[in-house]
């Protein structure tokens, strides 16, 4: 098998970057540390091969054809430790940790598990910096301000740990085959892990009807006359709606309500 006969397989999420203006972006893009490269889905290698030059890379490939056919493109990356290739569900070798050392993740994500991926590195303490390539949609919630419609969970989730920003908007054009939506290369740097599973738990009452007002979607769960109580102290309008708090209000009730 050669790169110019592979079939991409559409349950592994393989749409190929193609647009070396992208991927010069996404080097550029790339905080400047000593930290390891964590690659997932290296597909055809063609991002990898940037990332070789830069650093050692390890990477997390499902697909076992590819897997052998990276093994036979980077044989002297591979032997000279470069690279170094795990081939499986990454998902199933992530513990606490994906690798035992301060690592930067830098990769075209499977689409179908992106969000998942990216809460895993927010999570996993050897995790500093997450430079990925994601559906637009996605990219956008990460990187969404209080006050925007698409900010919920996921923007407070990454606010709390660290600073977020789209580096580029990536047409479908970019890839082959193409996928049906819009793409986007966003940056998360990381000052702290993940917050406690029990500030999500919260999160996730707060958004569970986001055009409801935050009072209605939380005193479903908590006590409406604390809930008011609370409101009253830290100045906040009974009608607000979740979108409007920003992350600092929203850990501030937490706090309270705990
Ligand atoms: N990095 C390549 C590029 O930019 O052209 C390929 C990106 S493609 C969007 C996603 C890659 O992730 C594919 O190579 C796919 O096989 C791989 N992949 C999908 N699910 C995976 C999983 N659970 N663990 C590891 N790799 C996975």
């Amino acid at each position: 098998m050669n790169k110019n006969s592979v079939v991409a397989k559409k349950q592994f999420g393989q749409n190929f970057l193609k647009d070396q203006s992208v991927l010069h972006k996404i080097i550029e893009a790339m905080p400047k540390n000593d930290n390891r490269l964590v690659e997932i889905g290296p597909g055809l290698g063609d991002l990898t091969k940037f990332l070789v030059d830069v650093k050692s890379v390890e990477a997390f490939e499902v697909d076992t054809d590819l897997c052998k056919l990276l093994q036979s493109i980077f044989k002297e990356e591979i032997a000279t430790k470069k690279l170094h290739i795990n081939c499986g569900d990454v998902l199933e070798a992530w513990k606490s940790s994906l690798v035992d050392e301060p690592y930067d993740l830098v990769a075209n994500l499977p689409y179908y598990i992106a969000t998942n991926i990216i809460l895993k590195a927010l999570a996993d303490p050897m995790c500093k910096n997450i430079l990925v390539m994601v559906q637009l949609e996605v990219a956008e919630k990460f990187c969404a301000e209080a006050g925007d419609k698409v900010f919920g969970s996921l923007g407070i989730i990454t606010q709390s740990v660290g600073e977020a920003h789209i580096v580029v908007k990536v047409p479908p054009t970019a890839f082959d085959p193409q996928p049906k939506v819009d793409s986007a290369v966003f940056l998360i740097q990381k000052h702290c892990d993940r917050s406690d599973e029990d500030f999500e738990g919260l999160l996730r009452v707060a958004f569970k009807q986001p055009r409801k007002t935050l009072m209605k979607n939380l005193s479903s769960v908590y006590d409406k006359k604390l809930l008011q109580e609370i409101f009253e102290e830290l100045q906040l309008s009974l009608t607000v709606r979740p979108h409007q708090l920003g992350t600092k209000d929203y850990h501030q009730l937490y706090n309270k309500i705990k």
